[in-house]
């Protein structure tokens, strides 16, 4: 039997059983086992969704859930980050607004177009029903720097830039009132954060900014709903643990002058032990650690990925 790795997750095929939750008085989560999340905020007069899934037809499952729970209309659609497999079912939401950072307004027009070439290769179970997705680009309506404040009636809902981490554009939703925080890629719950187009440097910083908010609950980007100040915590700090580790291992083998071969082989089986039980570990480290040495040498911005850039470092790294 070959023990290649297949690219990416391409053989990941299995379904994920979907999780509809409340997680406070207006924020709800809808989770998959690992799988990309959407949080919504239901205020007096709207919804608003964080993150969309990766299609039209996959995002048909959202609103069918939401509109279980409310017959408000979805006005608002927030993109936490560039990625495509969150911001591509945004159409089928028909929101009158789609609301991101000025900095992923940035990133989709300088590499939104490889970037959904290349999600949909690494990820052929989360883009079924591809043909759903419009053509182009998905473009945000409005955008903002630092801090937006959206109001939902009287619920106060603000979009917060808190600092650099799984993108360069990363932005949070956060309900000052209820303490509730839907935190995109920023922290993930028995998932691997895929780093990528990360800054390691920052990222830890980052997410200090997000624990001094004091949440009482969290939507991840992946992974179960975070519905305690000690699991909002856990969460926050395997996350931290996580990028603090990769960033080390890799600083270590670039001091010793290691190619980045041996770097990723090197950091690969000491974070195996660890994190290897992780959803989309196999599929992640190639990814983060080819950045994070990237980062530690020659690159302060991550490159951009392309479908061939992917295969490539996979060859590389895993042939
Ligand atoms: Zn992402």
């Amino acid at each position: 039997m070959s023990t290649e790795k297949k690219f990416a997750s391409q053989a990941d095929l299995e379904e994920k059983k979907v999780t509809f939750s409340q997680i406070s008085e207006h924020a709800w989560a809808y989770t998959a086992e690992g799988d990309p999340n959407t949080g919504i905020v239901i205020g007096d007069d709207a919804v608003l969704v964080a993150d969309t899934q990766a299609t039209p037809a996959m995002a048909a499952d959202v609103i069918r859930r939401i509109r279980e729970v409310t017959d408000k209309p979805i006005k608002y659609v927030v993109l936490t980050h560039y990625h495509a497999v969150r911001v591509l079912g945004a159409s089928a939401y028909q929101p009158q607004q789609i609301l991101a950072s000025q900095d992923t307004y940035d990133l989709i027009v300088e590499r939104g177009e490889q970037d959904k070439a290349s999600e949909i290769g690494r990820f052929p179970r989360l883009f079924q029903n591809v043909e759903t997705v419009p053509a182009g680009m998905t473009w945000p309506t409005m955008t903002f720097t630092g801090k937006m404040t959206v109001w939902l009636g009287k619920l106060e809902v603000q979009l917060l830039q808190l600092g650099r981490g799984h993108t360069k554009g990363d932005t949070v939703v956060w309900l000052p009132g209820e303490k509730a925080l839907l935190s995109g890629d920023l922290v993930e719950f028995g998932a691997t954060p895929y780093a990528g187009d990360a800054y390691f440097k920052d990222w830890p910083k980052t997410l200090d900014n997000l624990a001094a908010l004091e949440p009482r609950a969290l939507v991840p980007g992946r992974g179960a709903a975070l519905t305690t100040p000690a699991d909002v915590a856990k969460g926050l700090r395997e996350t931290r643990d996580f990028i603090a580790d990769v960033y080390a291992n890799v600083q270590k083998g670039v001091a010793a002058g290691k190619d980045l071969n041996a770097v990723y082989k090197d950091t690969f089986a000491a974070l195996k032990p660890k994190y290897g039980h992780w959803v989309i570990f196999d599929h992640c480290m190639p990814f983060d650690v080819t950045r994070c040495y990237d980062e530690a040498t020659q690159y302060a911005d991550p490159r951009i990925w392309t479908a061939e850039r992917d295969i490539q470092m996979w060859k590389t790294l895993e042939g």
